[in-house]
């Protein structure tokens, strides 16, 4: 077995997304050779030391990460500041403090003023998860076959960034540098909207009133469905994810809006020919997914 990339590891947060990659470290044992965890609550760190899935459980961030020498917060974004401002005195010289949050400006932005001179930071965002969230519902092949984009700011330490290209390549991602404010501007199109759309269109099924809304549910196992699963996802995350995006997703929300728009105009005119292009092209958007194995 390789040399682990790191002595210590330590995860603040062990939800879907950190309880993950513990999970990961646990199974290949060529990620560090200690994983250190710690979690808001005491109920979260509780159930991490059942689960036995980190080595240590800390009730801080501040002690979790005493002496480690790679950090990867993994707490929804708008928790990040005030996490890097705990732990800011804590981290040893030389480690290196990464993340995996969904966006990757306002990171920048909220951690990078906090990091101490002589550590090495490396945003990333695994593009990996699932609905559901806690330290449950990880498991170690959810990165397996998925992107993970790391953001690093301009002269970041090359081998930091190799080390954490190397983490997530031995969690099974292929990885990718990408520059944060198009990283931003391609997950408020692929996933931010998306998500938007899902929370919206639930809502407006919801606000139905009598005998329609209970045959939503009665018959959901159409379209609505697909969207209701999306819809299931954590509101913590989420609430923050759109509030530190905010300015590609309103953009992407603009554009879609008037495509929206566009298509309302052509079922009005009875324009058959739009509709069918736009469905085409939706079905050979699919179609590409499928032959890049994303689907
Ligand atoms: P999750 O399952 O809800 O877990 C969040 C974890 O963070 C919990 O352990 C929570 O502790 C902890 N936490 C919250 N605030 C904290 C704080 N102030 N200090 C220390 N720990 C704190 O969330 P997740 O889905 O794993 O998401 C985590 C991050 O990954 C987010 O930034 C999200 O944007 C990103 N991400 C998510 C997905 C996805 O599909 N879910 C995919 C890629 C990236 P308690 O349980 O005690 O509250």
């Amino acid at each position: 077995m390789p040399e682990p990339l790191f002595r210590r590891l330590a995860l603040i947060g062990v939800g879907l997304i950190g309880s993950s990659l513990a999970r990961v470290a646990r199974e290949r044992g060529d990620i560090a050779a200690e994983v250190v965890a710690t979690a808001r609550s005491a109920e979260t760190r509780q159930r991490v030391i059942e689960l036995d899935i980190v080595d240590r459980v800390e009730p801080t961030a501040a002690l979790a990460v005493e002496g480690a020498d790679c950090i990867i917060m993994c707490a929804p974004v708008g928790a990040y500041a005030a996490i890097a401002a705990e732990i800011a005195p804590h981290l040893a010289p030389g480690s290196i403090i990464s993340d995996v949050g969904s966006t990757k400006q306002s990171v920048i932005r909220d951690v990078g003023p906090l990091v101490p001179e002589g550590v090495h930071f490396v945003p990333a965002h695994p593009l990996a998860g699932t609905e559901h969230s806690g330290p449950d519902a990880g498991f170690a092949t959810l990165f397996r076959d998925r992107w993970c984009l790391l953001t690093p700011p301009p002269g970041t330490d090359e081998a930091a960034v190799e080390k954490i290209a190397e983490l997530w390549r031995r969690c099974g991602s292929a990885v990718e540098v990408m520059d944060p404010n198009h990283h931003d501007r391609v997950l408020a199109i692929v996933s931010h909207l998306p998500h938007l759309i899902a929370f919206t269109i639930c809502g407006t099924a919801d606000d139905l009133a009598g005998e329609s809304r209970q045959q939503v549910l009665k018959f959901a196992a159409t379209g609505f469905r697909d969207f209701t699963r999306i819809a299931a996802s954590d509101p913590e995350m989420w609430r923050d994810v759109f509030l530190n995006n905010r300015e590609a997703l309103l953009e992407m929300l603009a554009r879609f809006t008037e495509d929206a728009q566009a298509m309302a105009r052509a079922v009005r005119w009875g324009d058959a020919a739009y509709i069918e292009d736009k469905v085409e092209r939706g079905r050979a958007i699919r179609r590409s997914l499928i032959e890049l194995r994303q689907a």
